[in-house]
Formats: C-alpha cells, sequence, structure tokens
C-alpha cells in the first residue's frame, strides 16, 4: 500500500505557519476520518502560533471543523462514510476526577484536535466517533460552528437566563455575536451590544440587537438614562481588563456578569467586593464547550443563530498566515470570521 500524502498548513515553529505535505491519516478503532469541508479560525489559533497554551510544533491547527465522514475505523457504531458532521474537538480521558463528575471540559488528560493533535488546517483530519456529530439539515458551513456556537451555550448553561432578562454585551467580534444570539436564544428579552467598529454594530442589529453604541466618555450615563436600574445581564467578549472592571456599574441588582472573553493570563482587574455583597451580584466565568454542541447545533438548525453573515473569507491552506494575521488585526480588515476551505487552492 502507498502512502499517500495531503497538504496541511503546518506550524513549524513560533510564528511561522508552512503548507506541507504530510501523510494522509487513517482512524484507529473507534474513530472516523473526516475530509475537511471547511475549519474556522480563531483567537485559540493566535495563541498557539504564538507558542502560548503550551503549544508544541510542528503542530496542524484548527480546532472548528466541519466535513464529511470518509473512512470509519473498528469498532463506529454509529457514523457512516458521506454522513455530513460537525466535530466537538475537546478529547477527554473519561476517568479523571473532573470526567467522573461530567466537567468534560476541565479534564486532566485533555487532549484537543487542532491544539495538540492534528487540527483540521488539513484536508483530512481524525477524531473519535464520540466526538462526531451529525449535522443533518445544515450546512457544512454553519457546522463549521459548532465549537465557538457550543462555547455560548455552555456560558448559557452556566448563566442560566431568567426568560425576560435584559442583556448587555461588550464586543460584537464574532463571538460577540455568536453570544448576543445565545442570549436571545436562551430567553433574553433583549441584547444591547457596545463595540467601536460600526460595520460590526451594523451586523448585531441585524442579527437582533436590540440597541447597538460604540464606546464613547458619555456611554455609562447615556445607558442609565435608558436603563435606570441597569442591565439583568452582562457580558463580555472583549478580553479587554477595562471591559472586565467596567460591568459591575452596568449590572442590576442581582444580575450576573458573565466574563466570556479570553483575557491574558498575567491581566488583573479591581473588583469591589463590597459592592458584590451589597447589590446581589453573580460572576461567572465559562470555559470551553462541556458537550454543548447538540444546543449550538439545535440553535443553528432551528434559525434561532445564524452564522452566514459571519464569514467574511474564505481561503485555502495557503491562506492560514492571512487569516492569523486578519485575526490579529480584526477591526482593521472588518473581519468577522475567517473560514479555511482545505480542497480550494488559494
Ligand atoms: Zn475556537
Ligand atoms: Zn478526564
Amino acid at each position: 500500500m502507498s502512502a499517500l500524502t495531503m497538504p496541511a498548513a503546518v506550524i513549524i515553529a513560533r510564528g511561522k505557519v508552512e503548507v506541507q505535505e504530510v501523510f494522509e491519516p487513517h482512524p484507529g478503532f473507534g474513530e472516523v476520518r473526516i475530509r475537511v469541508h471547511a475549519t474556522g479560525v480563531c483567537g485559540t489559533d493566535l495563541h498557539l502560533l504564538e507558542g502560548h497554551f503550551g503549544a508544541k510544533f510542528p503542530l496542524i491547527a484548527g480546532h472548528e471543523i466541519s466535513g464529511v465522514v470518509d473512512e470509519l475505523g473498528a469498532g463506529v457504531l454509529e457514523l457512516k462514510e458521506g454522513d455530513q458532521v460537525a466535530i466537538d474537538p475537546n478529547l477527554s480521558c473519561g476517568q479523571c476526577h473532573y470526567c467522573q463528575r461530567n466537567l468534560f471540559q476541565h479534564c486532566v488528560h485533555h487532549e484537543a484536535l487542532g491544539v495538540t493533535l492534528p487540527g483540521g488546517f488539513s484536508r483530512y483530519v481524525i477524531a473519535p466517533a464520540r466526538n462526531v456529530y451529525q449535522a443533518q439539515g445544515l450546512t457544512l458551513d454553519q457546522a463549521a460552528f459548532a465549537e465557538p456556537l457550543g462555547c455560548v451555550a455552555w456560558g448559557m448553561r452556566r448563566l442560566k437566563p431568567e426568560s425576560g432578562s435584559t442583556a448587555l454585551v461588550f464586543g460584537a467580534g464574532a463571538i460577540g455575536l455568536l453570544l448576543m444570539q445565545g442570549l436571545l436564544a436562551s430567553g433574553c428579552s433583549s441584547v444591547t451590544v457596545i463595540d467601536p467598529v460600526e460595520s460590526r454594530l451594523e451586523l448585531a442589529r441585524a442579527l437582533g440587537a436590540a440597541q447597538t453604541f460604540a464606546p464613547h466618555p458619555e456611554l455609562f450615563q447615556e445607558l442609565c438614562d435608558l436603563h435606570p436600574y441597569g442591565f439583568d445581564i452582562t457580558a463580555e467578549a472583549t478580553g479587554i481588563p477595562e471591559v472586565v472592571e467596567s460591568l459591575a456599574k452596568y449590572t442590576a441588582v442581582a444580575g450576573k456578569i458573565l466574563v466570556f472573553g479570553v483575557a491574558e493570563e498575567s491581566i488583573r482587574v479591581q473588583i469591589s467586593p463590597y459592592e458584590l455583597f451589597r447589590r446581589d451580584l453573580t460572576m461567572l466565568g465559562s470555559f470551553a464547550l462541556n458537550s454543548s454542541v447538540p444546543l449550538a447545533l439545535e440553535w443553528l438548525r432551528t434559525g434561532r443563530v445564524r452564522v452566514e453573515d459571519l464569514i467574511t473569507h474564505r481561503l485555502g491552506l495557503g491562506g492560514v498566515e492571512q487569516a492569523l494575521n486578519l485575526k490579529a488585526n480584526p477591526g482593521m480588515a472588518g473581519a468577522q470570521k475567517v473560514l479555511i476551505q482545505p480542497w480550494e487552492t488559494v
């Protein structure tokens, strides 16, 4: 049997991506091979390129993957060749302290496609069948959002918005706009969105934002005039410390604050414990997605979350480097979600 090769965009060293020919992978027991349709580019990929998150090179990144099942390993029970699928890239051991408590995203032996294992910036990817979800009724472009939207779904499972809640979201990048739609799909009556880029605010309104504002010196006063008692839920998808720090003052008594963006690990912010106490505030974090792909796919299927308009760029494997540059400077280029389509030549 001759070993076939395929092109893949490989991070060969810190800051260096190269399209290389690598051996085509084949599935082992309980695994399937997926012919990749599209892989979304995300901030995590940029962190990996910069050598954060314990990245080990060479690495084929890309963890927001959709495609078609192409080859079955032994012991696969539910999938067949030709199935259109979405992937949860997070692999957990099922045996550790956290897995035994259904906190799979905190698995002590956690691995992830595109982070520690070969990912979707490649024509084929191998995934355990248990991580592969049927995507009938969806386009494969939509299915490529299963992972980031799954993170929003987990955030909502943590937050448990009461129906009719008002919400305020800082950040209208791809994740912010998924978060906004997730809040609406989870019972919020209105979401107000803040972002400095007008084109993003326009998209936010088209996708259901009640009101949008660019940050400006009188923003707090302006929002106070409109919502004198604050918002039931405040959230940020920016990772910006000043934004995290500001959330409490916009939050209503007995309200909830969701820290959703990824801040630099070394960042510290000032929070008033007295304010949390005095105003009955709840502050929540939300990490990864813990079995939330089914909810994400349901939102997509029912049209409660729309993602087509978030796709601003489609590039082949040769475009991974450019995609990461866009990611580093998103406001500048008007980039929202960049999809890598490994079967397209750039
Ligand atoms: Zn991601
Ligand atoms: Zn585990």
